[in-house]
């Protein structure tokens, strides 16, 4: 009787998991939007969990900001940014619906770095380098952002992770998480390192392109300011300042091509979307 127990609480379990593994394989974070972006997922780690840790990451970040006096919180630079978050952030609901309840947050460092980042759930990150060095337009820092708006969309981190958890690469994120705070930050900081560090695939790439420009259009900026900025991207790599943004976007030739082809369903969202009043 004992056995026959066991082995019908096994079988139990067994299905239970072999559900969740289906649930998890099946997982598409997004609607697909007029750019039609659209894959299944896999996912071993829940969204929460990630955007928990990633915020970890993302606390200590700006700390270390603070304590060497490079955080900026306000100032032109900084209500430039938010005026473009506060414009693409409405949109990303075109895409999920959860969006509304980010704890969205920007995050200007000054540091002569060519580097933007979005953390999981919302954290915006922008260093003075890029804008300075590449003298971006208002049309091209909304392409940078709303990319990296769209990573966090499409929770390529939390793809990134659970690959690596399937690899047995990253052991037990969630039970080194719910240990002291010092455990937790190593473990947030090894979550950042697979969001942040490693390079994004070719496929998570053209996702985060699609979705970028559809943001940015129908949040009144002009499109084609993705083609300009990965322009000034390729320039600036040839150049004696290359790019941290291109080691972890790896920029092949076909990605204006691709920029390019997507124009026509971005356009009419461009052309009827109301345009900001600043645009520099
Ligand atoms: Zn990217």
């Amino acid at each position: 009787m004992v056995a026959r127990r066991y082995w019908r609480q096994r079988l139990r379990l067994t299905l239970a998991l072999a559900t969740l593994t289906l649930l998890s394989a099946c997982a598409n974070t997004t609607r697909p939007g007029a750019v039609g972006v659209n894959r299944s997922q896999f996912m071993m780690i829940s969204s929460s969990e990630v955007n928990r840790l990633s915020a970890i990451s993302y606390n200590e970040q700006n700390k270390k900001a603070k304590d060497k006096n490079v955080l900026v919180t306000s100032g032109p630079m900084y209500e430039r940014l938010k005026v473009i978050a506060n414009r693409l952030i409405p949109h990303t609901q075109e895409f999920r619906d959860d969006t509304r309840d980010w704890d969205w947050q920007l995050t200007l460092i000054d540091a002569p770095v060519l580097n933007a980042t979005c953390a999981p759930g919302g954290k915006i990150t922008f260093y003075t380098g890029i804008i300075n060095q590449l003298n971006l337009s208002d049309d091209e820092i909304a392409a940078i952002m709303g990319h990296e708006i769209a990573h966090a969309l499409r929770e390529h981190g939390r793809e990134r992770v659970s690959q690596a958890m399937a690899q047995n690469l990253v052991v037990n994120v969630a039970m080194a998480a719910a240990g002291p705070y010092g455990s937790a930050v190593s473990v947030g900081n090894q979550v950042a390192h697979y969001v942040f560090v490693l390079p994004n695939s070719r496929d998570n790439e053209s996702e985060a392109d699609a979705i970028g420009l559809e943001l940015a259009a129908r949040a009144g900026y002009n499109p084609m300011g993705a083609v300009s900025v990965w322009e000034k991207m390729i320039k600036a790599n040839k150049g004696k300042s290359s790019p941290e943004f291109l080691s972890t976007h790896p920029s092949g030739e076909t990605r204006i091509e691709q920029l390019t082809a997507l124009m026509p369903a971005v356009e009419p969202l461009y052309k009827v979307a109301p345009k900001p009043s600043t645009n520099k």
